[in-house]
């Protein structure tokens, strides 16, 4: 089922994109948790980490590197950042598109809430 996400790379609703290719959107997040918050989608729709199949392992891997391109255009990338992907309701995904934060900026707490 199509989410909120869809809309974004479809153009259907606004949102501020900081890089896209054929594959991979990422804009800020609405609701940042840190002074950098982006997001980092496939253009594929997946709902969750466990929808993965082989065929999504090459897409899934750039996600992790476009985060770490954003890292260095931002500045963020020495001083360190944090990538996750929340999964189904008690991991915290509240959007069915997987979809990598990417955030940073500040101090990261550990163990995360
Ligand atoms: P999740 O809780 O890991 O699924 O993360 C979903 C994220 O999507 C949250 O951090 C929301 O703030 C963000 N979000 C929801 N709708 C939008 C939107 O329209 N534009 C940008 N970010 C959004």
């Amino acid at each position: 089922m199509s989410t909120i996400f869809t809309k974004i790379i479809n153009r259907e609703i606004n949102a501020s994109i900081v890089f896209e290719d054929d594959e991979v959107l990422a804009f800020n997040d609405v609701n940042p948790q840190a002074p950098v918050h982006v997001l980092i989608i496939p253009k594929k729709e997946i709902a969750t980490l466990n929808d993965l199949t082989e065929a999504d392992a090459q897409v899934v891997g750039k996600l992790h590197l476009v985060a770490a391109q954003i890292a260095r255009e931002k500045g963020i990338a020495e001083q360190g950042y944090r990538v996750v992907m929340n999964c189904n309701e008690q991991g915290g995904q509240s959007v069915y598109h997987i979809h990598l934060h990417l955030m940073g900026g500040r101090q990261m707490s550990w163990p995360a809430g």
